[in-house]
């Protein structure tokens, strides 16, 4: 009998958290053929509303839903890590309690374990839904990643991923307080099976994400798995240590030939506002990734629990 491991992050999602119970265990009869078992985890990221209460109620009836709750809010992120720390199975999948990541592609994902893969991830191919300055700037996103970071990052690729415990043990190894999961994915490796499906709206209650948000964590992963922005910096004092040795040669020139000392005045405004933009603009992304380096020496834990079933 093996084990697969469903970790389910939650964040407010009391509705959904029975509603995905009876979702999922539409699928238990394929898994039960197949001679696997069965158990949730479900990792309380801190909610506010009765998501735990809802989980508690279904460990009564049922001893394989698990609850990891956390002591406050931590992000997806951390709820993922917590997860998979707490998962036992052979196998483990990520899905989002909201059903956005639909059960029926389990016995498909499950296949492609059989036939040798190590992990099975998922993209959506349309972003159907979502309002599209969201999608042009997602696109973006994926797009700079690709140029300046060597961890491969997939457009579109969603959380909801089947992995075998050697991938997962990978994962876990990682123990990094920033932790961008989609460059983690990337960056373990191993031999991984791409599925597309159309996005799927929630089911019930809100997204918790708000442009904001999304454009935040995009910089987080940038900094996380690139240090592009800081070659950029370094590129751009360069350009302009040059263009100022140009530029000297030319006022010294032309002062000792045309002798036309006191014009420039505007000209000179702008090139000191914008080398005192482009410095500041350096400095700030030196002072960037100086935090999260200050953040991952304190070796904070990635989350508190405060109640475990
Ligand atoms: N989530 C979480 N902690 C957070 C935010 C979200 O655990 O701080 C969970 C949430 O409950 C859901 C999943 O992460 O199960 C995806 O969140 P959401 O549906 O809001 O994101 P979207 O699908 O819109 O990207
Ligand atoms: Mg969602």
């Amino acid at each position: 009998m093996k084990l697969l491991s469903v970790i389910v992050p939650c964040y407010n999602e009391e509705e959904n958290v029975p509603y995905f119970y009876e979702e999922l265990k539409k699928q238990e009869a394929f898994f039960h053929d197949k001679d696997v078992e069965l158990e949730i985890i479900y990792v309380d990221d801190g909610s506010k509303d009765r998501t735990v209460a809802e989980v508690r109620k279904l460990h009564e009836q049922d001893e394989r839903v698990h609850l990891v709750s956390f002591s406050r809010n931590f992000g997806k992120e951390a709820g993922i890590y917590a997860g998979l720390s707490k998962a036992k199975g052979d196998f483990a999948v990520l899905m989002d309690a909201d059903l956005q990541d639909p059960p029926a592609l389990l016995p498909e994902m499950y296949s492609y374990l059989e036939q040798g893969y190590d992990a099975v991830a998922t993209r959506r191919v349309s972003r159907k839904g979502e309002p599209p300055i969201r999608s042009f700037f997602a696109r973006m996103f994926y797009r700079l990643m690709r140029k300046i970071s060597k961890t491969e990052i997939v457009d579109g690729a969603r959380d909801y991923r089947l992995m075998t415990r050697q991938v997962v043990d990978a994962i876990l190894s990682m123990q990094e307080y920033n932790r961008f999961t989609k460059g983690i994915f990337g960056w373990v490796g191993f031999q991984t099976k791409w599925l597309e499906y159309e996005n799927i709206e929630r089911a019930k209650g809100e997204t918790k994400w708000s442009f904001w948000k999304l454009f935040i964590y995009s910089l987080e992963g940038i900094m996380a798995f690139s240090t592009a922005p800081l070659a950029i910096a370094s590129v751009l004092g360069v350009l302009f240590c040059f263009l100022a040795v140009v530029l000297i040669i030319v006022t010294v020139v032309r002062t000792l030939i045309f002798g036309d000392p006191t014009s420039g005045w505007p000209s000179m405004v702008c090139i000191i506002s914008l080398l005192g933009g482009v410095q500041l603009l350096c400095i700030g992304i030196v002072g960037q990734y100086l935090s999260k380096t200050y953040m991952e020496v304190k070796r904070r834990p990635i989350y508190l629990v405060k109640e475990e079933l």
